[in-house]
């Protein structure tokens, strides 16, 4: 019989077919989720701001009566806005509410509410954005109201109710899943505490206390599945290296490694040393020359008799790979190879008998090396570049390949630390902080589209001194052009007929055929094109040292690892060069991204700071990589939390590896490796 925990949440007083139905459109369908559905924040209605003391950008509740309701108006299909104008003695703001109508329709004129929301406008103007809406009932003075994440048509009020109801009813079997001895080593409070308190607060403190709990537990559960995922316990590694001393290929090189690519090759060659597969991720910034370390890594595993593989995001890049590890990789008799899903068939026939022989010694490519089919001799060694592209999935797959490899990881975008702790578990870091010699920063600078013409002019000059340029647009829906947005086909032909006419100027895609991509690459490698307008795809990972200045349209449209990424593509020889974001995006908060793209060059800066200022819920890297949806952690400020917890994760498995000891955890941990693992599978 299922507990009440299952029950669906129809069965609560107040919630019919429709409740119901707006509940699963937030993804809860018994009580269970339900009770795991948390409130963002709180309002205490006992410290309200009068109208005329308002800051801009505060989140705070005010006391108003309503004083008029616009209509609808309909900005464009599917969103419309609503204004309200509210008063109190003080002054007046506009309330503004979009699509929800239901919310607007329910306040009367004349009546008077509590309404609790981010300030913005103007200091003459001041407006609270999609505000909550309490009526003077149900906000008792001193009493702390949960505000929840919404869908139209419910409120937090109604949730507040259901989930009081819902705590009730789940009283019996609230029974704690975290062992004792875990709770009173971290000071963590019961789960029945932590339910309580989180839902209905009985002052800040309490709801402090409940939250650090409810944090901790999803963090714990989540490091607990994962590393059952990973399912590297006690795992040996398939093949153990000899230690071999890299001089000889380093004294095959054009220049010399620097300390820091040194130091990560070492720590690399004696991880492959053990018995246990290495995983490690190596860390530098763009440009800080990773694919050496790489490329000594698969020597390394030549010289012991076994196969790597190599895998980058796009095909562009495993073939630029290809054409590098070549370059330092076959002088020695090494035989490199790719394998990416534009060959023709019989080419990749013919790649994969000879990986199974073992006649190929380094295998390069995209995903396809995961594909069905693909079969090694002795794979050792498995190197992922870019790896911010991979998820879980597909590393796991590729972990599967071989008879438990070894796996390097090679991150450009220096993902924030607590998201490489929640994505990497256990593993080992090696960073190079240090660039080779003569690199100089990259100048960047932010400005309006008045300034095109000059822009274009300082590009213009550097072409003729016989360096290379990019121009960079934002990846374009059809349909969004007439809001000023170029098109890059487009855009290209207007800039060789206009400011560009009489230079080479390429045009490079992601719809392009992948033959027609390699001739544009190609040409502009060697010099026959000067200007590449592009799409991000040459974001990652493009090495054309001779490239010193690359301009960024809508630079707004990207997000800031994304631009560091971009950037990356110049200041990779020893000019100085130049980055020009264009953007009229007048809203601060795309102002203090690119402003801080202007102010450093540090790659872990700005993810950090892209961090914070976005929040964990849309952080790009997070869902990237496969991971679900943080209900109340937060990746930017729960960093000692996490620790923590990876800590108890650890000691817990250490102790039970099959978790039997800890059935009601093991029950917890399943749930959410059945959402993670779909994608494994
Ligand atoms: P990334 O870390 O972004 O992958 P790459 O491996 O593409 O960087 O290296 C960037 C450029 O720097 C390449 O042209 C590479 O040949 C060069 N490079 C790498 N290491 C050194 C070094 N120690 N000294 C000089 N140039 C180097
Ligand atoms: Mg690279």
């Amino acid at each position: 019989m299922p507990g009440a925990m299952d029950t669906p949440v129809q069965f609560l007083k107040g919630v019919g077919p429709r409740r119901g139905e707006l509940y699963h459109k937030l993804g809860i369908d018994t009580i269970r989720q339900l009770l795991w559905h948390f409130p963002r924040s709180y309002v205490s209605f006992g410290d309200c701001i009068e109208i005329a003391a308002l800051e801009g950008d505060q989140i705070c509740s005010i006391r108003a009566v309503v004083v008029r309701k616009s209509g609808e108006q309909r900005i464009r299909k599917g969103l419309s806005v609503f204004k309200v104008t509210a008063a109190d003695d003080t002054g007046e703001i506009t309330l503004v509410f979009y699509n929800t109508k239901y919310t607007v329709d329910a306040l009367a004129v004349g009546e008077e509410y509590f309404f609790y929301g981010r300030i913005g406008g103007s200091a003459f103007r001041r407006e609270m954005n999609t505000p909550q809406v309490f009526s003077l009932g149900e906000a008792e003075k001193g009493t702390l109201s949960p505000v929840y994440p919404l869908t139209a048509g419910l409120t937090s009020r109604m949730i507040a109710a259901n989930a009081s109801q819902a705590l009730e009813l789940a009283a019996g079997e609230l029974n704690d899943f975290l062992p004792g001895e875990i709770r009173l080593k971290y000071q963590l409070c019961e789960l029945e505490f932590a339910l309580c308190q989180i839902h209905r607060p009985k002052d800040m403190p309490s709801a402090e206390i409940a939250k650090r709990r409810l944090i901790f537990d999803e963090f714990l559960i989540l490091a607990l599945a994962l590393s059952k995922i990973r399912g590297k316990h006690s795992v040996e590694a398939g093949y153990q290296m000899k230690c071999i001393d890299s001089a000889p290929f380093y004294q095959s090189l054009p220049f010399f490694p620097t300390g820091a690519q040194k130091r990560a090759v070492d720590q690399a060659c004696r991880d492959m040393g053990r018995n246990i597969p290495m995983n490690r991720l190596v860390q530098g910034d763009v440009g800080s020359g990773k694919t050496l370390v790489a490329a000594a890594c698969c020597w390394t595993v030549w010289k012991n008799g076994y196969q790597s593989a190599m895998m980058a995001p796009t095909e562009i890049l495993a073939m630029q790979h290809l054409n590098t590890l070549r370059r330092q990789l076959e002088p020695f008799g090494m035989r490199v190879e790719a394998l990416t899903a534009s060959m023709p068939a019989a080419a990749k026939r013919n790649v994969r008998q000879r990986l199974a022989a073992g006649e190929i010694d380094l295998l390069v490519g995209t995903h396809a090396i995961l594909s069905d089919g693909v079969a090694f001799q002795s794979l050792a060694l498995v190197v992922t570049d870019e790896q911010h592209r991979f998820g879980v999935a597909q590393r796991v797959a590729l972990a599967q390949k071989g008879n438990q490899p070894h796996v390097l990881v090679m991150s450009a975008t220096p993902i924030p630390r607590t998201l490489a702790l929640m994505v990497y578990g256990d593993l080992d870091l090696s960073v190079i902080d240090e660039l080779p010699p003569g690199r100089q920063p990259v100048l960047t600078y932010r400005i309006g589209s008045d300034k095109r013409e000059r822009a274009y002019g300082f590009i213009r000059k550097h072409l003729d001194e016989g360096l290379q340029g990019y121009v960079v647009c934002p990846l374009i829906e059809q349909g969004e052009a007439d809001m000023g947005l170029k098109p890059a086909a487009q855009y290209a032909r207007e800039l060789a007929e206009g400011p560009f006419a009489g230079y080479r100027v390429g045009l490079l895609h992601g719809r392009m055929k992948q033959a027609d991509k390699d001739k544009v690459m190609e040409d502009f490698k060697n010099g026959e094109l000067q200007l590449l307008v592009s799409t991000t795809v040459i974001e990652v990972g493009v090495d054309v040292p001779n490239a010193v200045i690359m301009m960024v349209e809508n630079a707004e449209r990207f997000g800031m690892s994304q631009l560091h990424q971009l950037r990356g593509r110049v200041g990779r020889g020893s000019q100085q060069s130049f980055c020009i974001l264009l953007s009229d995006a007048r809203n601060p908060e795309s102002r203090q991204r690119l402003g801080m793209m202007c102010k450093t060059n540090n790659g872990f800066e700005i993810a950090e700071f892209d961090l914070k200022l976005r929040g964990p819920g849309d952080f790009l890297g997070y869902r990237q990589h496969g991971l679900p949806q943080l209900a109340i952690a937060d990746l930017a400020k729960d960093v000692g939390l996490l620790e923590n917890a990876q800590q108890a994760a650890r000691d817990i498995l250490a102790s039970d590896p099959e978790m039997k000891e800890h059935q009601k955890l093991r029950e917890q941990v399943e749930r959410i490796m059945r959402n993670v693992g779909e994608q494994i599978n």
